[in-house]
C-alpha cells in the first residue's frame, strides 16, 4: 500500500462515470436496467457496469481484488470463493466503488478483511461506506427498522450481509444499542 497526500487525491472519475458517481446513481441505474434492488442483486449489477466477476479460493484474510486487464482493458473483479455469499456481495460493492470512484487513482486494488485496519487510506473508508449505502440504503434501512424489525440478525438475514456490516451501518446511520 502506498501513502497519498490529500493534496494529491486524484478525484477525477473514468468519464463514463460520471452520471453514475453515487450509490444512489447506481440503485436508480439498476432499476432502469430491470436489476433487483430490494436488496441489491450486487454481481448483476457488477455485470450491468462492465466488471467481470470471477470467484476463486483465496486464504481467508482476503476478500477479493480488482484489477485492469492491460491486454483486453477490462476491470476483472476477483471474489475468495471459500467466503460466504454474504461477505462475498460486500467484497462485490466495495470493488464496485473501486472501479466508479478511484479507477483514475489506480488499476489494481487488493482488499483484505474489511472493517479492520484497512480503513487508514481514504479510498477504503470511501469504499466501505459506499458499499453499505448500496447494499444498505438509508431508506430502505429505515423502513425496515420502523415496519419489521430492528435486530441485527434479521438485518442481515433482509439485506443479505454479514452483521458485522450491519452493526457498521446502522452506527453511521444514528442508531444506537445494536448489540442484540
Ligand atoms: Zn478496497
Amino acid at each position: 500500500m502506498a501513502f497519498i497526500k490529500k493534496s494529491e487525491r486524484k478525484h477525477r472519475l473514468d468519464p463514463e462515470f460520471e452520471e453514475l458517481a453515487t450509490p444512489k446513481d447506481l440503485l436508480d441505474l439498476a432499476r432502469k436496467r430491470g436489476v433487483e434492488t430490494n436488496p441489491i442483486n450486487i454481481s448483476q449489477l457488477a455485470s450491468e457496469l462492465g466488471i467481470v466477476v470471477r470467484y476463486e479460493p483465496m486464504s481467508d484474510e482476503d476478500s477479493g481484488q480488482l484489477k485492469k486487464d492491460k491486454k483486453s482493458g477490462d476491470w476483472i473483479m476477483t471474489v475468495n470463493s471459500l467466503h460466504h455469499p454474504h461477505r462475498q456481495r460486500f467484497t462485490i460493492a466495495h470493488e464496485i466503488a473501486h472501479r466508479i470512484r478511484h479507477a483514475a487513482n489506480s488499476d489494481h486494488f487488493e482488499d483484505k478483511t474489511f472493517f479492520r485496519n484497512n480503513e487508514s487510506n481514504w479510498m477504503e473508508a470511501e469504499a466501505n461506506q459506499f458499499a453499505a449505502a448500496l447494499i444498505m440504503p438509508e431508506e430502505a434501512f429505515t423502513k425496515f427498522v420502523e415496519e419489521k424489525s430492528a435486530k441485527v440478525e434479521d438485518l442481515a438475514l433482509h439485506f443479505k450481509v454479514s452483521s458485522m456490516a450491519v452493526r457498521i451501518r446502522a452506527k453511521s446511520l444514528g442508531y444506537e444499542g445494536h448489540n442484540a
